[in-house]
């Protein structure tokens, strides 16, 4: 193949082929004047191919892309990279210190998108953000777990309808798609907007680590880059696992007020009507149940058992193939760190 002489220019810099840079971009400095930074590693390969982005921490609470994307970066296949591989594991780098989803002014970066120079901290990151490195990119995978107290079965969301979205949403082999609309603000609406291709990958919760969501994120990314031909296929060409794709998905609400039991875990295949979870009082005399709205699949559910009427129990995408179970139950035990047969590269988190 012929030798890539194209000007890769990320957060300022020239990255040139065969090199790996660890970037140094700027964000709005702390009250205290104390600089602040964007981590930002961009591996570029030899060889010409798409450059993707993959972000963590839009949420700054939601913190295990940030552990994906350091598994990622410590791919031995990397030194086999084509294109460029650019990896941003904290972008609200203020939620992140303070551990929160929000920015300072309790402004949601995720819904600030595309942001302008001049408005809010939130919008002028996002500007940043989408000028100096998501714009010089072809194709995205941006992270994300449950907002906090509620936990995310692994799952993609993505708008189906762009054939190269749909290829990198299946390739990432996670056993749902959500097919969802795109929210206003977001990450993903801006990016599309500028023609790149975004897949959004959500698992697990905030402020917590999940192995089989970290591990299902590591597989996923290094598989949408196979498919994307930036890494060589695999030795053993393995059948792409079978994908159910969801066209919507409903939160079913407490009926009223209390301490709820949840009786199906995530990743459940739902019947239409089958009791999820039962909502009480204390002494468990008054008790409410909360239903299945149609057959489905529990991708998302609170954890904490204290709810007002009318809070999120449970997220359930409809699915209508009962084959969706088993491809989940395989999902899960390929994933298991307590079935693992032998050591792996990362020891698993606890
Ligand atoms: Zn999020």
């Amino acid at each position: 193949m012929a030798k890539d002489n194209s000007v890769l220019r990320i957060a300022g810099t020239d990255i040139k082929p065969g090199e790996r840079k660890t970037l140094e971009f700027p964000v709005p400095s702390l009250y205290t004047h104390t600089q602040l930074e964007m981590p930002v590693q961009v591996i570029r390969g030899k060889k010409p191919g798409p450059t993707l982005f993959v972000s963590g921490a839009i949420h700054g609470d939601e913190i295990n892309g940030v552990e994906i994307i350091r598994r990622v970066l410590n791919q031995k296949s990397l030194s086999r990279l084509r294109g460029a591989l650019v990896a941003i594991p904290v972008v609200n780098i203020f939620g992140f210190i303070n551990q929160s989803r929000y920015l300072p002014d309790r402004r949601d970066l995720n819904r600030s998108f595309p942001g302008s120079d001049s408005g809010s901290l939130a919008a002028r990151i996002a500007h940043i953000f989408l000028d100096d490195v998501v714009s010089h990119c072809t194709h995205g995978i941006d992270l994300h777990t449950a907002a906090i107290h509620r936990e995310n079965f692994p799952h993609i969301r993505a708008v189906l309808d762009d054939e190269e979205t749909e290829r990198m949403a299946k390739a990432f082999g996670s056993p749902v798609i959500l097919a969802s609309e795109i929210i206003e603000g977001s990450l993903r609406k801006a990016v599309e907007e500028k023609g790149i291709n975004i897949i959004v990958y959500e698992a697990g919760e905030a402020l917590r680590f999940n192995e089989m969501a970290i591990r299902a994120g590591v597989r996923g990314v290094m598989s949408v880059m196979r498919e994307l031909g930036m890494l060589p296929p695999p030795k053993v060409s393995r059948k792409q696992p079978f994908t159910e794709v969801a066209m919507s998905s409903t939160w079913v609400r407490a009926p009223q007020s209390g301490i709820v039991r949840l009786i199906k875990p995530l990743g459940s295949w739902v019947k239409e009507n089958e009791v999820l979870g039962v909502v009480a009082d204390p002494f468990g005399d008054d008790e409410k149940q909360a239903l299945a709205p149609f057959d489905g699949v529990v991708i998302g559910k609170t954890n904490l058992p204290l709810v007002n009427e009318g809070e999120a129990l449970f997220h359930i995408a409809k699915v209508k193939s009962r084959s969706t179970a088993n491809r989940i139950e395989e999902f899960q035990q390929v994933l298991d760190p307590s079935l693992d047969a032998t050591e792996p590269a990362d020891p698993p988190v606890a």
